[in-house]
């Protein structure tokens, strides 16, 4: 194998915009970039704040410090422990549902910080990448819902879309990472590339 190849294969490997989803057990990686804080826009808080309050295992009383959690784990860049151990103490919480609201809220906000900071930096398109894993929050008791969004978003793969728009599926206009237990990510088109 040539030099050029290996590296192409590589490169193809870890792509450098996409953060490693695959694995429901695992936390992501660490980014070796500090995070860029201001990319938290008042749209990432406010969307943050509804999911918090769509989330009827959380009791009134602890969302505002629930919230606050949130949101240091994703000005910290995703540094999920911020969030899934005051999580843990909640009466009633498992350390599964933990785990799972703790990766909602995490990615939901992650598809809405990386757009910013694509459409920052110029990048208007990208394209959508099915990470492999199925988009389901609970696998091992799938709902229709589920399954109709795990199957549209195998479809999305490859497809290129706006950034500042998102991509339509099954009617709405969604990222990579937004639907619940979405894996999905997606890698910049890059103009003149
Ligand atoms: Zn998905």
């Amino acid at each position: 194998m040539s030099w050029l190849r290996r590296v192409l294969k590589l490169d193809a490997q870890q792509p450098e915009t996409t953060p490693q989803r695959a694995s429901d057990k695992k936390w992501p990686q660490m980014p070796t970039v500090k995070f860029d804080a201001s990319l938290v826009t008042k749209k990432v808080k406010a969307d943050l704040r509804e999911n918090i309050d769509q989330l009827e295992d959380i009791p009134k009383k602890d969302r505002r410090s629930i919230y606050d959690a949130a949101l240091s784990m994703i000005e910290a860049g995703g540094n999920m422990p911020l969030l899934y151990n005051p999580l843990l103490k909640l009466a009633g919480m498992s350390t599964s549902r933990a785990g799972e609201i703790t990766r909602l809220l995490l990615f939901r906000a992650k598809a809405f910080t990386e757009q910013e900071s694509r459409m920052r930096l110029g990048i208007t398109h990208a394209v959508w990448m099915y990470a492999n894993a199925p988009c389901i929050m609970n696998p091992g008791a799938p709902t229709d819902a589920d399954l109709k969004q795990d199957a549209a978003h195998q479809a999305a793969n490859g497809k290129k879309f706006e950034i500042a728009k998102g991509l339509k599926i099954n009617g709405e206009w969604t990222l990579p990472g937004r639907g619940a237990g979405c894996k999905c990510v997606s890698r910049s088109v890059i103009p003149g590339l």
